[in-house]
């Protein structure tokens, strides 16, 4: 039951006692990108507008979080930028008691256009979505065009935005061949740069597994051209870090598959039609929509979380069994 008199660290405890200190809100499924291992290429069967959760909704459901102990939330989606007035909702939500860390995931298409407000509205930190930088590469993997992203991920840099990092997820035969320009790119731009293991979610109509690379792999090539050193980065997720020495570089590897994190898992996923997903590689979730529309009271309200966090699985099986696809990436808030 929820304890309004404590003051004190994380209430939500699941039943592998992993504690529960961060929320990947999506406000949106859509996307203006259609990266190949994401989203099928004529993808249109987007949640309906009318079952997105109101800013207001969103709202309630953060504050309920932080009075549970959890103060760091990464605005996600889809693309979080398509979402109109995003920086109303950040304002929102950095203005809430116990929120302490507003992070967002972005693909940086209109990031030149947003990066300085979503500052000022409380982003701190942000993570942006770069497999190459190859303009004929990126359009083949994305169908979109490279220069708006390399043009708001300066933006970023020049609003103060700090850290900025890379994630590229490693491709074999996709852009396996880029692997130190991108070391280089983030050297250059003080950018930190992490590696994504493809991981087999949503069907697509590509096959993951085809160009999976174990980030093992990624990590001896490298080694050969840098001296890596152990690092550390804050952030509490699930990268593993090295720092190329002499550099300030740090660079993260996030591998799902090679080597999994379940055990350590301590998020939640809030999909932008109001759905907890308590695993990104199953299907167990929990409808809050209903119950806000409902009108839960604010106890009500985190008496629900609480019985969500009671059903988070103990891991994922992208491994085990790599057939069972859950959902698209983008509907789950990645
Ligand atoms: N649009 C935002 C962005 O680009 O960061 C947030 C959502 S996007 C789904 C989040 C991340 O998921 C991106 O870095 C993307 O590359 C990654 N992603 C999507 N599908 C994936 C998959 N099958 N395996 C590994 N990473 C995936």
């Amino acid at each position: 039951m929820y304890n309004s008199d404590s003051q004190t660290e994380t209430q939500l405890v699941d039943p592998f006692n992993r504690k529960i200190e961060y929320v990947r809100l999506s406000v949106t499924d859509k996307c203006n990108l259609r990266c190949f291992y994401c989203l099928p290429k004529d993808f249109s069967e987007f949640e309906q507008p009318s079952h997105w959760l109101s800013f207001d909704e969103i709202e309630r459901v953060i504050a309920a979080f932080a009075d549970l102990g959890v103060a760091r939330i990464r605005i996600t989606g889809g693309e979080p930028l398509v979402r109109k007035d995003l920086a109303a909702l950040v304002q929102q939500l950095s203005r809430l008691e116990g929120v302490e860390d507003l992070s967002l995931s972005t693909n940086a298409v209109l990031l030149d256009k947003y990066a300085r407000t979503l500052k000022d509205a409380g982003v701190s930190r942000i993570n942006v979505s770069l497999d190459t930088l190859r303009p004929e590469r990126f359009r083949r993997i994305t169908q979109g065009k490279l220069q708006p992203v390399l043009d708001g991920l300066m933006a970023a840099r020049e609003a103060g935005l700090s850290p900025i990092k890379i994630n590229m997820v490693a491709m074999k035969g996709v852009n396996d061949d880029e692997f130190e320009d991108m070391v280089e790119f983030c050297l250059e731009h003080d950018f930190t740069l992490r590696f994504i293991e493809t991981m087999p979610v949503g069907n697509t109509g590509v096959d993951a597994s085809r160009y999976y690379l174990g980030l093992n792999e990624v990590k001896s090539k490298l080694a050969d051209q840098y001296e890596l050193i152990p690092g550390v980065m804050r952030g509490g997720g699930p990268a593993r870090y090295m720092q190329v020495k002499n550099t300030r570089l740090r660079i993260g590897f996030i591998t799902p598959l090679s080597q999994h994190f379940c055990e350590t898992c301590n998020r939640v996923r809030l999909s932008a039609d109001g759905t907890l997903y308590l695993c990104l590689g199953q299907d167990h979730k929990y409808e809050l929509r209903p119950l806000l529309r409902q009108g839960i009271s604010d106890d009500g309200l985190k008496n629900a979380i609480i019985e969500a966090i009671g059903i988070k699985p103990e891991k994922h099986e992208f491994q085990d069994n790599p057939g069972q696809v859950v959902r698209f990436m983008s509907m789950t808030g990645g």
